[in-house]
């Protein structure tokens, strides 16, 4: 029987832990949000982040800009944040308006408060196996949900589809860490099926509803989806076909409630670490 991991519930526990960390070491951490676009969905993410912060007892502070913002004021800010003791982690919701270079302003932050683990620096650190990085939140977390449902790694094959530097590069890392065989598809990939059914562990991060099919699944394998979209109903739903695929795979994350509040916690427990490092 398919057993649905229930992200939420992982990331209850985690946010649990945090705040009593937090508590027990009598910290004060603030986390400093950069929001420079005008998109619904950012903002509904912010709004979640800020939440998710007072609840563990880190303090939120929201810099928000309109788009007659210039990308000198936002690096201003950055750097002003840079050398304020006060301020522990910064990060900016991406993507920023389109006059805006994103990768410009992230590697303006300094690594050690880079709580979205964006920065070359911190990309480096990861793949140098250099444990004071800070690493991408959804990868750590995708990281915490197999660990927390005992998934044997070692030697698996891993196979993700998706190579982006937010999320499908340091997993790769991540599993590679763990001692996966890992494999990486992105757009150009031949006969995509062929190798999504040869993985023992399946994490898709590519932003097309449902096109991973049940037929493109080996029986028994992990699936773990990391998009997030609308299908034609309109309703959230990730990269997997979940209705089909969850008859086939042995554990499988839902969306919405699978990777994504990992994302959340992991922020939280990124912002916990800057605040140790920085003060
Ligand atoms: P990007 O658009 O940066 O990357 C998408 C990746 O998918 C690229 O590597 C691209 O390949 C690959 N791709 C696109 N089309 C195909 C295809 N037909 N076959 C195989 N590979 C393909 O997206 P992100 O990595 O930032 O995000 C991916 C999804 O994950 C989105 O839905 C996003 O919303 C979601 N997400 C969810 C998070 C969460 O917390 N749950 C956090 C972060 C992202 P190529 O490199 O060749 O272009």
């Amino acid at each position: 029987m398919t057993h649905i991991i229930d992200g939420n519930a992982i990331a209850a526990k985690k946010r649990e832990e945090i705040a009593q960390e937090i508590a027990e070491n009598n910290l004060a951490p603030t986390l400093h949000i950069i929001l420079a676009n005008n998109l619904d969905a950012s903002a509904i993410y912010v709004r979640r982040k800020i939440k998710a912060c007072e609840e563990v007892g880190i303090t939120p502070h929201l810099h928000k800009f309109d788009e007659t913002c210039d990308q000198n004021e936002i690096i201003d800010l950055v750097e002003t944040l840079n050398n304020d003791a006060r301020a522990h982690g910064i990060f900016m919701q991406l993507p920023a308006f389109d006059h805006i270079d994103d990768n410009v302003v992230v590697q303006s932050i300094n690594p050690d408060k880079d709580v979205d683990g964006l920065t070359h620096i911190n990309m480096g650190r990861l793949v140098a196996s250099n444990k004071n990085g800070l690493v991408a939140c959804t990868p750590q977390g995708v990281m915490e949900i197999l660990a927390y449902e005992k998934t044997d790694l070692s030697g698996k094959h891993a196979v993700i589809v998706g190579r982006s530097l937010l999320f499908g590069k340091p997993m790769g890392q991540l599993l590679l860490q763990a001692n996966c065989t890992v494999t990486q598809c992105h757009s150009h990939t031949h006969d995509l099926p062929s190798i999504t059914k040869q993985a023992d562990i399946l994490i898709v991060a590519v932003g097309q509803p449902e096109m991973i099919k049940a037929d493109w699944v080996k029986n028994g394998a992990t699936v773990i989806d990391v998009g997030i979209s609308k299908n034609n109903d309109c309703q959230i739903c990730g990269d997997v076909d979940f209705g089909n695929v969850k008859n086939i795979a042995r554990a499988i994350t839902p969306v919405p409630g699978g990777v994504g509040p990992m994302t959340v916690a992991n922020l939280l427990s990124n912002t916990v670490k800057a605040a140790q490092k920085t003060t």
